[in-house]
């Protein structure tokens, strides 16, 4: 089993900690000297993580106050949270990352048009530049701090055979391609990172832009670094563990075991090969499970499938709804008279009822109208809390609108589109 040949750098891991005045505290008393005890250890928690990283003290420091790069996690959780990475250990994630690179087909003939956010300690769009000088091929650092014409632009100018970017962003290119007509004609691979990509937003980027490889760049988090890559096999979700690099535990925390194969657990990482901000037993705050068998493309690493994030659900009338209805309802008619992927969806207190808006995005929204009864219909027949909600009058409407493309608030740090504002009372 993996964890057991993976022991000797837990072990190591764990005694280096001690080095950090937060993990002597926390681990007093305790020992490791078999896979069972590290199991034992108290997990970490976000709070914990929020209240003793770097700038705040230096308690969770093992070295001294220099030679390190600080990344940020962004405000997408509400409070952001910063890790240290020694230039050494960012090296060691750059190479990881070259080779998750390398394995979804990226060659050093390639263009790479980097569309990730910049600035605000978000560390993607430097690595991006780290990681293309490694691979050899053509870097464009374009970002997405400038003006979608602008990116189209380059993009059209350059013709990139890969771009690199959000989900979000890969839409928005989409809808200017559908708008403007004019292609990108050598593209063959887009890689995404930082949201989950539904399938129909797949379906559409695939069908607009006419790639076929379209694949997450890395399972990774600010928090914790790369914690998984893809390969051709791969499933939308499923990713190979480092097990150099990361140790990941799927845990059963009703019985405080591990879970067997196919059971889903939530994920706990330890960062192995970073030593200067020890992550270990991190809950992150994902649901897994592990595969079993080895992979098609003859790589050791084990594989695992993520299972998405608590939080993309909604509850009205007492179901919890998917966000996903969503999704497949504007899907059906993304593309037509320039119906973009990206919406908004709000529900709001008014009063003891509650009112839905949705706001989608449009090259031409005064166009895009004669779709809102459909768009509306498909999304009721899914829903039947909204259908009922409204006969007996405790949602006071549903409004569905098009906007231009653009115009739904982007999160400055991060450039995702919020798909669910719940404004509601919390109970
Ligand atoms: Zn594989």
């Amino acid at each position: 089993m993996m964890y057991n040949e993976q022991f000797p750098l837990i072990k190591k891991v764990f005694e280096n900690s001690k080095k950090a005045p937060f993990y002597k505290n926390k681990y007093k008393g305790l020992i490791v000297n078999r896979l069972g005890d590290f199991q034992q250890l108290p997990v970490l928690t976000r709070q914990e993580l929020y209240e003793n990283s770097y700038p705040k003290t230096l308690n969770m420091l093992t070295i001294p106050e220099k030679n390190f790069i600080v990344t940020s996690t962004g405000g997408s959780t509400g409070i952001a949270r910063y890790t240290v990475l020694t230039y050494e250990e960012w090296d060691k994630f750059v190479d990881m990352q070259a080779f998750a690179f390398k394995k979804l087909g990226v060659k050093d003939s390639d263009i790479i048009a980097n569309i990730f956010v910049a600035g605000s300690l978000w560390p993607s769009f430097i690595a991006s530049h780290d990681v293309i000088k490694k691979i050899g091929a053509i870097h464009l650092p374009i970002s997405a701090n400038i003006d979608i014409e602008k990116i189209y632009h380059y993009c059209l100018e350059f013709q990139p055979t890969v771009i690199i970017s959000l989900p979000t962003l890969f839409v928005f290119l989409a809808d200017k391609v559908n708008e403007k007509g004019k292609k990108f004609t050598r593209l063959h691979t887009i890689l995404y990172a930082g949201e989950h990509m539904s399938k129909e937003v797949r379906d559409y980027i695939s069908k607009t832009l006419k790639v076929n490889n379209i694949k997450a760049l890395a399972y990774t988090s600010a928090d914790a670094g790369l914690m998984g890559y893809q390969c051709e096999y791969c499933k939308p979700n499923e990713y190979h563990l480092p097990v150099k690099f990361q140790c990941i535990e799927i845990w059963d925390f009703e019985k405080n075991k591990p879970c067997e194969y196919n059971e889903e657990g939530e994920i706990l990482v330890t960062n192995l090969a970073r030593l200067s901000m020890p992550i270990i037993r991190y809950k992150i705050g994902d649901v897994a499970y592990w595969k079993k068998g080895a992979c098609k493309c003859n790589d050791p690493n084990p594989l695992y499938t993520l299972c998405g994030r608590a939080g993309d659900d909604f509850k009205l009338g007492g179901a919890y709804i998917s966000m996903n209805i969503f999704d497949k309802a504007i899907g059906k008619f993304a593309g037509k008279n320039s119906i973009s992927m990206n919406y908004c969806f709000e529900i709001e207190d008014i009063g003891n009822k509650i009112a839905l808006s949705l706001k989608i995005e449009s090259g031409n929204p005064e166009k895009s109208k004669k779709y809102l009864d459909l768009i509306k219909k498909e999304i009721i027949e899914n829903i039947p809390e909204i259908k009922t909600g409204l006969s007996i009058d405790y949602i006071k409407f549903f409004n569905i609108e098009f906007v231009k493309l653009g115009t739904l608030e982007r999160n400055k740090i991060t450039g995702k589109i919020k798909k669910l504002i719940d404004e509601r009372v919390k109970e």
